[in-house]
């Protein structure tokens, strides 16, 4: 039997950005991938933050490829049933067969065991290993492995696993001609749901539509997603399609993510909605997450830790993108008039928690408080040291202590951070630097001016200034 650090199972950005930075840190890392590649795999608008995943990854040549577009414009019927357009943005069109085919050549080149075609059927736990049983061209086949990261997709989670984050929809789409429409990212409200187009690098058009289930009926659904097209303007001239297809949409996220060391990444974890196309991107940051939770527990051996980290970047995240969305449909125009909106525009929020982990996403739904906004000044940087120089100073009475999980040279910690409720989350260091040591001294500091030659002790000379006036700013540091 062979046997493994990790054995990762399924090659979709999820599991071959866990194995990239996995093999990084120098584990031996396996990974089983039930269909040969390139296969077809929906999802290939790429938001924005997908580039410094890449860099990070040593893969943002990959990004430059012929089969991925950059800088499209946009047009947006929203909230208004006028055409707005946008400055060209900074996501990425691409074709996702040939991308997941791309990381996975690069993972194997890192040093990844891949075993392809191989369909994982079954595994169990021992108390310290995974035993896992997949099945290849060549027979069965058992592997070993201390972490199991279960990356299938939507394959990977089953019913009586999820818990529901949104009211389920309908994606239908198909190809029309880039001649027949604009060379730009449509995004358009129509009154039972939205559609969503962009070109793609072969000179073809991307159409999808999202809609209830309860309009489609399989018969209809071409009739259906033609019908949407006519409820729009953007999309009406869109003429010829082909090869048109439709898949169900769920927004859920696994009930228990982490058990006895099998960790559930990507849409195996959670699924968002599509509005916000950053489905690839979250994948890859949980994966990301991960990866330090496994590194924590091999260096450290700290696993409530690890698996505490983990599970709260997870809950936030999902809670994070539920309000998102639920706002984003609220702000649409057909908001107040349509069934399709309405279920949408509010939070699905039970107040009845069916496992550990999901009562975590339900305490950051009713916990979360936007942070007060300090109002906004613009600093220059000369006047206000003068002008602040022998103020005297104190810390503001809001300020609380927390203990807090951060990330050290790719572990988790535990740390005091400081709270605040100007800042978005708590604050565990200040331009890379530990803040509480830096606090104390703020509170035995009588001026500002004192505080400034004090932290200069601490911090490179030229970055103290910045940092007291980043506190002040907020309001955290406060003139007596
Ligand atoms: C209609 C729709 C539109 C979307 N549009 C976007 C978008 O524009 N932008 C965006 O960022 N996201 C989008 N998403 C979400 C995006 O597709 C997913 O977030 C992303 O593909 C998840 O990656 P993954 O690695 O978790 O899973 P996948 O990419 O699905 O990879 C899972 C892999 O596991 C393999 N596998 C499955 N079962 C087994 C098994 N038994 N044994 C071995 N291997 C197995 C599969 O073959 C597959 O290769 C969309 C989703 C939908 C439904």
């Amino acid at each position: 039997m062979d046997t493994y650090d990790i054995l990762i199972v399924g090659a979709g950005p999820a599991g071959t950005c866990a194995a990239l930075r996995l093999l990084s840190l120098g584990y031996r890392v396996a990974m089983a991938e039930r269909e040969p590649f390139p296969r077809p795999q929906i999802g290939e608008s790429l938001s924005p933050g997908i580039r410094n995943i890449f860099d990070y990854l040593g893969a943002a040549a990959l990004l430059q490829e012929d089969y991925c577009l950059h800088q499209l414009p946009a047009q947006v019927i929203w909230q208004t049933q006028h055409a707005e357009m946008q400055p060209r943005g900074h996501g990425v069109m691409t074709d996702r067969s040939r991308l997941d085919k791309a990381l996975l050549d690069l993972a194997v080149a890192n040093g990844l065991v891949l075993y392809q075609p191989a369909k994982y059927e079954h595994s169990s736990y021992d108390g310290t290993h995974w035993q896992v049983h997949v099945r290849s061209t060549a027979g069965a086949l058992t592997l070993s492995a201390t972490f199991l990261l279960d990356a299938r997709g939507r394959k990977g989670i089953r019913q009586h696993q999820r818990w529901q984050t949104a009211p389920p929809m309908v994606g239908v789409w198909g190809y029309t001609s880039a001649d027949n429409m604009p060379g730009a990212t449509c995004v358009e409200a129509v009154p039972d749901g939205w559609l969503w187009g962009s070109p793609l690098y072969d000179g073809r058009y991307r159409i999808l539509a999202f809609t209830d289930h309860q309009f489609v009926r399989q018969p209809s659904i071409l009739s259906h997603f033609h019908q949407l097209l006519h409820a729009s303007q953007l999309f009406r001239p869109a003429g010829q399609f082909s090869s048109l297809q439709s898949c169900n949409v769920f927004s859920y996220v696994h009930r228990e993510p982490w058990h006895h060391n099998r960790i559930q990444l990507g849409e195996a974890a959670f699924a968002i909605d599509p509005l916000s196309s950053t489905g690839v991107e979250k994948a890859m940051r949980m994966s990301l997450q991960a990866v330090i939770a496994i590194h924590t527990i091999f260096q450290k051996n700290t696993p409530a830790i690890a698996q505490e980290f983990f599970e709260s970047r997870l809950a936030a995240s999902v809670a994070s993108h539920m309000r998102w969305t639920s706002q984003y449909y609220a702000d649409a125009w057909p908001a107040n008039t349509h069934p399709f909106w309405k279920t949408r525009a509010v939070l699905p929020f039970s107040g009845q928690a069916v496992s550990p982990f999901t009562a975590k996403v339900e305490h950051s739904l009713a916990t979360y408080h936007p942070p007060v906004s300090s109002p906004h000044k613009k600093i220059n940087i000369q006047d206000t040291l003068q002008q602040l120089w022998h103020k005297k100073l104190c810390l503001s009475p809001a300020l609380s202590f927390k203990q807090t999980l951060c990330v050290v040279n790719d572990c988790v910690e535990k740390k005091t951070a400081i709270y605040h409720p100007n800042l978005e989350q708590e604050m565990a260091f200040l331009g890379n630097h530990d803040i509480l040591p830096l606090i104390q001294i703020a509170q035995q500091s009588d001026t500002f001016g004192q505080l400034i030659l004090s932290w200069k002790q601490l911090v490179p000379a030229d970055m103290a200034v910045p940092m007291v006036l980043q506190l002040w700013d907020k309001q955290l540091l406060c003139e007596r």
